[in-house]
């Protein structure tokens, strides 16, 4: 009765992100979340499930860690919160941005504190066009972004997020921003027979004049997009027409950043340096609200000789509480080698896809960097035929997951794709993940005795 209580003012007072609104308002909520323990949750009605993806690719150090509670608890004990504006600043936010910066790539070398991914590469675009303002090229303006990525729901992030879903809602798009039509495709490299270069990246930049460039973005490893894994000398190729047409080069790192990939930033998997990266949900295993934007060298030395207000900000831009659990979660981070867990573990999830594979003729491309992964279903996997458009399989599999206790998500906002998304807690051991495979193993048995004659 009490659960029916919940549903019902749920229903009522409470608008729901990402959401079909309809749906809700007929079924209510799907689960309500009560409490949480390593790689599992448990609801209100007091059924447990595993996470499978981590909430939303964020959980990374599991539910119910006691160490980040407790640094939460005793930040806000001595200073919950104080104003990082006009020259105020707080010991946890100035250690954070150290240990950040000690552990990104090249020269990467200050961090601008945001309260998560959205707020962090609409920061990332603002940085951008000022450095080059303060240049003097105050014309390069434009971002490109990439077909299938995703970079959050505020204007700018949701303008340059390349999955049409998510523009549905916006009213309108930054115009400055562009999306590339092409997907990890060979015509960055300059292949001009490449039937996707009418709209890549390379043509992009002759059509509209590097002049007007300001930055690209991009996802080492696309995560809502559909577990686009980029391929070898793709990320350099990206890099190098940036430095012929003096463009920065943005690595959105908020899934891949803080060891979900095996290393600790996605791009260190292919040895590019960025210019600026964004990073949010994995820095504080979503124990806080709190993300960040990494600038070089060359980016803050230029923005630090600014003489007026930098007019922007968050009031939670370097939150001590938020702060303080990142660092713990970094500190836990390397204390723990996850890293090493998330190798082997990734090694240990290949075996599970291999074994899908095997049994299943329509599971297709399976893949993972770290523990980011997912698979494809396909009619037919060897001439890569897509599913009718009537058989969505991957909600289907994600819906049966759910049944059996496993929560997973689904990519599907394409025709004809279906893609399943993986991605447990980097903490999760051999023994879950055999049990996660075993219940999506059962699922893909179930969906050819339903969906396919
Ligand atoms: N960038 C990427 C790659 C993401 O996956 C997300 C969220 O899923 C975002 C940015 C936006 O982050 P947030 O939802 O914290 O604003």
């Amino acid at each position: 009765l009490q659960i029916e209580n919940l549903n019902g003012l749920d229903k009522k007072y409470y608008l729901h992100p990402t959401t079909v609104p309809k749906k809700f308002i007929e079924e209510g909520p799907k689960i309500t979340f009560h409490k949480g323990d390593g790689v599992y949750v448990t609801d209100v009605k007091d059924d447990t499930y595993i996470d499978g993806v981590s909430m939303l690719w964020n959980v990374n150090l599991g539910h119910g860690q006691k160490e980040l509670a407790k640094a939460a608890y005793e930040q806000m004990n001595t200073l919950a919160y104080s104003s990082s504006f006009y020259g105020y600043s707080n010991e946890k936010a100035v250690r954070l941005a150290e240990k950040v910066v000690s552990l990104a790539p090249g020269d990467l070398s200050a961090v601008f504190f945001t309260s998560g991914g959205s707020e962090s590469n609409d920061t990332a675009f603002k940085l951008a066009r000022f450095y080059w303002h303060l240049n003097g090229r105050k014309n390069k303006k434009k971002i490109i972004s990439i077909n299938r990525s995703y970079h959050g729901a505020t204007i700018a992030a949701g303008s340059a997020t390349g999955i049409d879903a998510f523009h549905n809602f916006a009213g309108s798009k930054d115009i400055d921003i562009i999306q590339a039509k092409s997907h990890l495709t060979n015509c960055e490299l300059g292949d001009k027979s490449d039937p996707n270069y009418e709209g890549c990246i390379r043509d992009i930049i002759e059509k509209e004049g590097a002049e007007s460039i300001a930055a690209i973005i991009v996802e080492p490893v696309q995560g809502a997009g559909g577990i686009h894994i980029s391929p070898e000398g793709y990320l350099r190729a990206v890099k190098d027409l940036c430095e012929e047409n003096e463009i920065l080069m943005i690595s959105d790192e908020v899934i891949c950043g803080f060891g979900r990939t095996g290393k600790m930033f996605g791009i260190d998997n292919w040895e590019v340096v960025p210019d600026i990266m964004s990073v949010a949900k994995g820095i504080t295993s979503g124990y806080a609200q709190l993300g960040g934007v990494l600038i070089n060298k060359d980016i803050r030395d230029t923005v630090i000789q600014y003489d007026q207000i930098l007019g922007h900000g968050f009031t939670y831009s370097g939150h001590p509480t938020a702060c303080a659990v990142g660092l713990k979660n970094i500190e836990i981070l390397e204390r723990d080698n996850i890293l090493n867990n998330v190798n082997n573990m990734e090694k240990e999830l290949m075996k599970g896809f291999d074994y899908l594979s095997d049994k299943h003729p329509h599971v297709a491309k399976t893949r993972t960097l770290g523990l980011l992964a997912g698979f494809d279903l396909q009619a037919d996997r060897d001439t890569d035929k897509p599913f009718d458009e009537s058989i969505r399989a991957a909600s289907f599999i994600v819906e049966e997951c759910f049944k059996r206790k496993l929560i997973l998500r689904a990519a599907d906002f394409e025709k004809g794709k279906n893609i399943v998304a993986i991605a447990p807690p980097l903490i999760v051991n051999k023994e879950e993940i055999e049990e996660m495979i075993n219940i999506i193993d059962a699922t893909l048995t179930d969906f050819k005795k339903t969906l396919i004659k």
